[in-house]
This record gives C-alpha cells, sequence and structure tokens, in this order.
C-alpha cells in the first residue's frame, strides 16, 4: 500500500464517525507527507486546521493507521504543507450510497439518502426559488408533472441537498415507495461492475425497478459512452412508465460536452431549473438557519460579515460558519467580529488562492468548455474559442490580479490592449448574460477546489 492509498483508507475509516461537515472542513486538502518506520507525517493546507486535527482527531488518525497498518505505525505528526499531489486527491464530497451502518453520524439509509437533507431546513431565496418549487411539486404529483426534473448550477448550491429533500419527502408519506438515490459515477462504477462479473440483468433489474430514481451529478457521463447508452434505457424504461427521474448537473443538458443527443433531449422533456449563487438576504437566512440548527448564538454584526465576505456558494458559507465556530469552542471563547475576521483571513489565504495561476486557469476553463488548449491560446476566431479565451483574461485580471501584458503574453503573445479589451467586455456581458454569469460561476469554484 502506498501513502496515498493508506490514507484514502484511513479516511474512509474516519469518515465513519466524523459528521460529513466537519470531515470536509478537517480533511479537505490533507495527505500523507511521509512515512518512515513507525511514524506517519500528515500533510495539512494550514496552520490552524494542522492545530485542529493534532488536538481533536490525532487519537482517531492513529487508531485508524494502526487498524489499517496492523500497528506498524505508532505515531502520528502533522506539518503544514500546501499543495497536495495530484495522485492525493480525494472526491471527499461525493457522497457514496451505504447501507446503515452502526455509526451515529453516518446518515445514509439503504435508498442512499441522507435525512438531513429536507425541504424544511431549505432555505428559499432568489436563486433557488424555481429549482425548489419544482422539486416539491414533483413530490406532490408524482411521475405527472415534470419528468424528468432536471436541475442545474454550480457546486455547493443545494442540488444534492434539493434532489435528496425530494427522496426523504416522499419516504414520509409513503414509505412503501421504492426510491434510489445514486451518483452517476456510482451508476457509472456499477455499470462496469456487473460488466465484468457477468451480472448486466441483475443491473439492469435494480435500476429499472424502483418508482423513483434520483441521479446526482449527471454530467460525470460526459464522454462515457457505454453508461449513456445503459443510462439511455433505464431513463425509457422508467419514463414508459410513469416513473419520477430527477436529476442534477453542474450546467444545462445543451451544455454538457460528449453527451449523446437523445440524452440530451430527454434530459429536456420535463423540467429544468437552475440554481444560482444565494443573495445577500438568502446568506443571512441560511447562516441563521444553521445557528439555530447548531443551537449557536451568533451577534448579527458576525453574521453579516459572513454574509458579506463568503459569497460563491452555501457549502463554502458552511465550512465558513463551521470553522468559527470551531475556533472559538476550541479556545473557549466567544466570536466577535475581530476574531471573525482573523478566522476568515485564514481561510481564504490559505492554499487555493496562493496557488491559482494563470496556466491553471487556463487548463480549467479548457476543460470547462472542452477546448485544446491550443485552441483557447491560438488564434481561432470562431465565437467558440474567443469567448473562452476572453474569459480566461478576464479571470486573470480579476482573480489573480495579473497585469495586461502579462495577461496578453500568457496567451499567445497578444497585447496588451487586446487584454483590456477582453476584460472590459466580460465585465459587461456579465451584466447581461445569465448564461456566461453561470459559466463563470462555475469556473472560479473550479479554480480553488484545491
Ligand atoms: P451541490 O450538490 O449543489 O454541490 P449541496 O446540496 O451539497 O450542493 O449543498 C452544499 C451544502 O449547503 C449542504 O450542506 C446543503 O445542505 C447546504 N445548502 C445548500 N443550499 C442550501 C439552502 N438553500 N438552505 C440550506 N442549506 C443549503
Ligand atoms: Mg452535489
Amino acid at each position: 500500500m502506498n501513502n496515498d492509498q493508506l490514507w484514502q483508507a484511513v479516511l474512509g475509516e474516519l469518515e465513519l464517525n466524523i459528521s460529513k461537515a466537519n470531515f470536509t472542513t478537517w480533511f479537505k486538502n490533507t495527505f500523507i507527507g511521509s512515512q518512515e518506520g513507525e511514524q506517519v507525517v500528515v500533510a495539512t493546507p494550514n496552520a490552524f486546521t494542522k492545530t485542529w486535527l493534532e488536538k481533536k482527531y490525532s487519537d482517531q488518525i492513529l487508531k485508524a493507521l494502526k487498524n489499517i497498518t496492523n500497528e506498524a505505525i505508532r505515531k502520528v505528526s502533522f506539518i503544514v504543507q500546501a499543495g497536495k499531489p495530484v495522485s492525493a486527491r480525494q472526491p471527499i464530497d461525493a457522497v457514496t450510497p451505504r447501507v446503515e451502518k452502526s455509526s451515529e453520524s453516518v446518515e445514509l439509509n439503504k435508498f442512499g439518502l441522507n435525512k438531513k437533507y429536507t425541504f424544511e431546513n431549505f432555505i428559499i431565496g432568489k436563486g433557488n426559488e424555481l429549482a425548489s418549487a419544482a422539486a416539491r411539486a414533483v413530490t406532490q404529483r408524482l411521475g405527472e408533472v415534470y419528468n424528468p426534473l432536471f436541475i442545474y448550477g454550480g457546486v455547493g448550491l443545494g442540488k444534492t441537498h434539493l434532489v435528496q429533500a425530494v427522496g426523504n419527502e416522499l419516504l414520509k408519506t409513503n414509505p412503501k415507495l421504492r426510491i434510489l438515490y445514486i451518483t452517476s459515477e456510482k451508476f457509472t462504477n456499477d455499470y462496469v461492475q456487473s460488466i465484468k462479473t457477468g451480472q448486466t440483468e441483475n443491473f439492469k433489474r435494480a435500476y429499472r425497478n424502483v418508482d423513483v430514481l434520483l441521479v446526482d451529478d449527471i454530467h460525470f457521463m460526459s464522454g462515457k459512452e457505454q453508461t449513456q447508452e445503459e443510462f439511455f434505457h433505464t431513463f425509457n424504461a422508467l419514463h414508459q412508465n410513469n416513473k419520477q427521474i430527477v436529476l442534477s448537473s453542474d450546467r444545462p443538458p445543451k451544455a454538457i460536452p460528449d453527451i449523446e443527443q437523445r440524452l440530451v433531449s430527454r434530459f429536456e422533456w420535463g423540467m429544468t431549473a437552475d440554481i444560482g449563487a444565494p443573495d445577500f438576504e438568502t446568506r443571512i437566512a441560511i447562516l441563521e438557519a444553521k445557528c439555530q440548527e447548531k443551537g449557536y448564538n451568533l451577534d448579527a454584526e458576525v453574521i453579516e460579515y459572513l454574509a458579506e465576505n463568503v459569497q460563491n456558494n452555501v457549502r463554502e458559507l458552511e465550512g465558513a460558519l463551521n470553522r468559527i465556530i470551531g475556533y472559538h469552542d476550541l479556545n473557549k471563547s466567544t466570536p466577535n467580529l475581530e476574531s471573525t475576521k482573523q478566522v476568515l483571513q485564514a481561510l481564504t489565504s490559505s492554499s487555493a488562492r496562493t496557488n491559482l495561476t494563470p496556466k491553471k486557469i487556463i487548463q480549467i476553463v479548457s476543460s470547462y468548455f472542452d477546448i485544446s488548449i491550443d485552441n483557447l491560446i491560438g488564434s481561432c476566431r470562431r465565437k467558440e474559442m474567443v469567448v473562452p479565451r476572453q474569459i480566461v483574461m478576464y479571470l486573470m485580471r480579476e482573480e489573480i490580479n495579473s497585469s495586461y501584458p502579462s495577461i496578453g503574453q500568457e496567451l499567445g503573445g497578444r497585447d496588451h490592449t487586446t487584454a483590456i479589451h477582453a476584460c472590459n467586455k466580460i465585465g459587461l456581458v456579465m451584466e447581461k448574460d445569465e448564461k456566461i454569469k453561470n459559466d463563470i460561476g462555475i469556473i472560479k469554484q473550479r479554480l480553488y477546489q484545491g
């Protein structure tokens, strides 16, 4: 077992005993820095996380290490080391259905549903009104009104929450319904596995014998032809029998690259609803609701400060709140504006922002629009290339404050006036064009996803 595999195994074990929010907050971007004899050195993205892991989790980590290596490890220590190796990445947010495990913090039931995601605790605001109303409508008239319901939007905006809420709500009123929540990644893996083991018939039966199929992150099927073909048949079988299908994706059906046209058109058969970033009032309402849930009191000025400074998505907002609470619990103090600013500063100056480079922006924009880097920085003047190219320039300016001449340089030696023009243009377009605004929102989130 190499260090990466060992750490994945440790995380797998820890995840069972730690709430999802804590797990994501504290273990994101950690990896094994080195292993010497009986000692394992765990690398953490910043000093704050390091202290926290030392104080709160070192025993659990050591125990998991011992379990997995059969006692070979006797000591664990922590260092700050930003920038984890690519191979150590782990999709911490991917929810894979597990059949009930004994630990209290594992909340997924046999349908793949986590009971903490409900309509009751979903705050409705401008960005998600339509999607949440549609999701509710689905639960009231199953298979009849919007089939499929297709929800799309950037990371951390509540797609999984809504899709899961549909399942949880239905179970409340009709416990006999056969509901299945699954990520499209799991669908893909299960399908591949069923081919390997000659069990495709079982696979088909399992997926086609449900009343409600909830498939999260369908964009993951991009480029996976066989899986798409199989999903096409699953979809048809269910739809013909008026079984409800709910899908989520990080972008609208048409914008998913490498996906069969016949699937795109089916995804558009019912209702497509987008989720956008929450506005200021919604962010406040979400923070207040989360504090109430936790029975934690925060001053209005602290809540406002958080809502003003963490704008991208709800997951980050929750993460910031957890850090504030965690930090002050640890120090047995009460959050005030000053201390909140400090904690938040530590958060934003941590690895992600400083690791952002022009190259990374180019890479992420190129994969988002599914065009090659050569084309992106090349001289082709087709609109499909020009707009993404301008977005790259805009992001270099906005996110890492690159100078105009250096932006031109990064983009194949263009003149600085081209860069100025591009940045102005995208700035203006953003005000009018919802689609581009949405695209840029998603790209920004990807830039900071570690
Ligand atoms: P996505 O699937 O779009 O990436 P999630 O559904 O996982 O996002 O949401 C991220 C976190 O934010 C979850 O913990 C979720 O409960 C919370 N969340 C998102 N939107 C809302 C909302 N409107 N009200 C309350 N919590 C929300
Ligand atoms: Mg999700």
